[in-house]
């Protein structure tokens, strides 16, 4: 920690780096192993020296990070420091969700000029609407081991032992034994040849619960070894699917699915937006319904992505998660009273506790929502969350889309982002 105010002697701690480093060039010691003799901030720095000296590079920035490097201990290995991105935030913005309620500012942390005023925006649009509504309409983290079976018919054997339900009680009494919060919820098998992948979903409650699922879902193999002649391959077998494009997830979901949506008076438009709800929908009809379509797209919106991404790294998420978390499509109607919005995003896998989310900064993150730590009931806050985020896609995507319609875009990044 680079803090002035700790009790360390600073000169002391650099010199135990140095002679750690000194160690690891002579093959004493590995770079990973540093925290065994020193704390986490004096490791840090031996490896800053042993990498500055091998690349000749200053990394004076990465080394000034504002947090005990302990903390971290969790999330990152041969750690030398931290990687700083500016954070903001936009809002405030009403929200009536489900879990969510009130008005909310949303922390963003990005390097894209232009992004958070554009959200903003959206944002000041949507709270002139009255306010965005916001619910999740399905929960559940998965986790898809494979198996070998000898044949089609020992893969239909294991696909009907699963789905009985004496044998699924088993299952999921083995697969609850590792979790005091999770619970199995779903168990669907799919057979393909002499492989058979078997899909477990579960509600992980405030956790985004990717290693809470594999952890129960390991538990849970080893019943079905033991009770079936099927072995297992792999944990996870890809149908999962975790961190990479994939329609299951658009279609059956993964972590929660979650919409936004608003209705906004038409002066309200054309005041704030200056475009029409026509030009609108007609740029979200050609843009991200057809084109997206043309692209063979699996997301079906404007720039879902950036929300996502922004608001995953400030509250400590999973930042690889962006992948499937911006698997959106957007919808826009012209109605009587003004322009309908709308966006769902099919598999946002979100935590307030666990992961990332309780390094310091994240975590501050998290208190601008209120959302820091547990929810009560248990869930309750991640639902929360994953509402704000989706209010927050919906204010990108009605800022963005409005820009197109209103053929601004190129002047705001030029005036904004440059
Ligand atoms: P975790 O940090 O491994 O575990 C969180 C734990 O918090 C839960 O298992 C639960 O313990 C406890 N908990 C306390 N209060 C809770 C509440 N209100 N709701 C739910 N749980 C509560 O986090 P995770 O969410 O399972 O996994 C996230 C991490 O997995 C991230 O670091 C991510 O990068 C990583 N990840 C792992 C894999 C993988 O394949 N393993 C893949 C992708 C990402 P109990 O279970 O004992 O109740």
């Amino acid at each position: 920690m680079t803090d002035p105010d700790t009790d360390s002697d600073p000169d002391a701690d650099t010199d135990t780096a140095a002679s750690l480093a000194e160690r690891v060039r002579a093959g004493d010691l590995s770079l990973h192993e540093l925290e065994d003799h020193v704390d986490a901030d004096v490791a840090a720095r031996a490896r800053r020296l042993l990498v500055e000296e091998q690349s000749g590079a200053s990394l004076d920035s990465i080394g000034a990070y504002g947090f005990d490097a302990a903390a971290a201990d969790a999330n990152i290995e041969n750690m030398i420091g931290a990687v700083q991105i500016p954070a903001g935030v936009v809002g405030p913005v009403s929200v009536d969700g489900g879990a969510a309620d009130g008005d909310y500012y949303l922390p963003m942390a990005t390097t894209e000029g232009a992004l958070l005023a554009s959200v903003n925006r959206g944002c000041s649009v949507i709270d002139r609407a009255g306010g965005a509504t916001a619910r999740v309409t399905a929960s559940g983290m998965t986790r898809a081991p494979v198996f070998r079976v000898d044949s089609v018919v020992e893969g239909e054997a294991l696909a009907s032992w699963v789905r009985d339900p004496d044998n699924r009680t088993k299952v999921r009494e083995a697969a609850e034994a590792t979790t005091s919060h999770g619970e199995l919820k779903e168990v669907k098998p799919y057979v393909v040849g002499d492989s058979v992948f078997v899909r477990f979903a579960y509600d992980t409650k405030d956790a985004m619960g990717m290693n809470m699922a594999t952890i129960a879902t390991r538990a849970a193999c080893e019943v079905i070894e033991s009770e079936t002649p099927a072995s297992l391959v792999a944990l996870s077998g890809n149908l999962c699917t975790d961190k990479k494009p994939a329609a299951v997830n658009a279609v059956e979901g993964r972590g929660r699915s979650v919409t936004a949506d608003v209705l906004v008076p038409r002066e309200v438009v054309e005041e704030r937006l200056h475009t029409t709800p026509e030009a609108v929908a007609e740029v979200n009809t050609r843009k991200n319904l057809v084109g997206s379509a043309k692209a063979g797209s699996l997301g079906f919106n404007a720039h879902v992505a950036n929300v996502v991404a922004a608001m995953f790294l400030a509250t400590g998420q999973d930042a690889a998660q962006v992948v499937e978390g911006s698997n959106a499509i957007t919808t826009i109607e012209v109605r009587e009273e003004g322009l309908y919005a709308g966006v769902s995003l099919a598999s946002l896998e979100v935590g307030t506790v666990g992961g990332g989310t309780k390094l310091p900064t994240q975590s501050e993150g998290l208190d601008v929502l209120g959302l820091r730590g547990g929810g009560d009931p248990p869930g309750s806050n991640a639902d929360a969350l994953a509402e704000c985020i989706a209010v927050g896609a919906l204010a990108g995507e009605l800022s963005l889309l409005s820009a197109l319609a209103s053929r601004h875009l190129s002047s705001a990044h030029e005036s904004l982002g440059r």
